[in-house]
């Protein structure tokens, strides 16, 4: 378990797959446990997290840590990851060609974790894996594809400025490691929503 996580993180490390390898410092694999009953996906790495080589560890990532915090949940039980692994420049959202060339790192990274639950942060990575948009009106649901359980919110981003969206991000991480005890639990959760493409 813990060898196939090493060897994606190498893979990253070393990857040219596209242009970013270029202009990127450090690639930025996921980091956290591999036990983790929650993987965390965000957009692509910032500046903080191209200069570390770890994801959210910048502004954004201490909103992160605190809505974590907030559930009584610290960053080394969860496992954290985006869908791009290395910065786009100025933070650009990364584009169609460089998601698909990532993606492949994310699945991997979600097969060998095995988590109970995917938390999607904000519309990339809404969009990349789901294929929905509009953030907002799916935001604190739990969808189901493909047998796996999904737990969409905002980006932490949207959350540094503006304490309303800080108290939505923090309420709905700790709605969602609910659904994950009552699973544990050997419960169901209600999915709100089945996707079937
Ligand atoms: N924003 C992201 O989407 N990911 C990071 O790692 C940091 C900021």
């Amino acid at each position: 378990m813990t060898d196939r996580l090493f060897h994606v993180r190498q893979q990253v490390a070393a990857c040219d797959r596209c242009s970013l390898s270029e202009t990127r410092k450090n690639s930025v694999p996921g980091n956290g446990s591999f036990r983790a009953d929650v993987i965390f996906v965000g957009e692509a790495p910032g500046r903080n997290e191209d200069a570390h080589g770890i994801p959210f560890v910048g502004m954004a990532g201490r909103k992160l840590s605190a809505a974590l915090e907030y559930s009584g949940v610290t960053r080394d039980e969860v496992y954290i990851t985006n869908v791009v692994k290395c910065r786009p420049p100025d933070n650009r959202v990364p584009d169609q060609t460089e998601r698909e060339t990532c993606r492949d790192y994310l699945q991997k990274e979600i097969q060998i974790i095995d988590p109970k639950m995917i938390c999607i942060m904000g519309n990339t990575a809404f969009g990349s894996i789901l294929g929905g948009d509009r953030i907002t009106e799916h935001r604190g649901k739990i969808m189901r594809k493909n047998n796996r359980l999904y737990f969409v919110t905002i980006h932490p981003a949207a959350a540094i400025y503006r304490q309303e969206l800080f108290d939505v991000l923090k309420s709905d991480i700790k709605s969602m490691f609910g659904a994950i005890t009552e699973l544990k639990n050997g419960k169901n959760v209600t999915v709100d929503v089945e996707c079937t493409s």
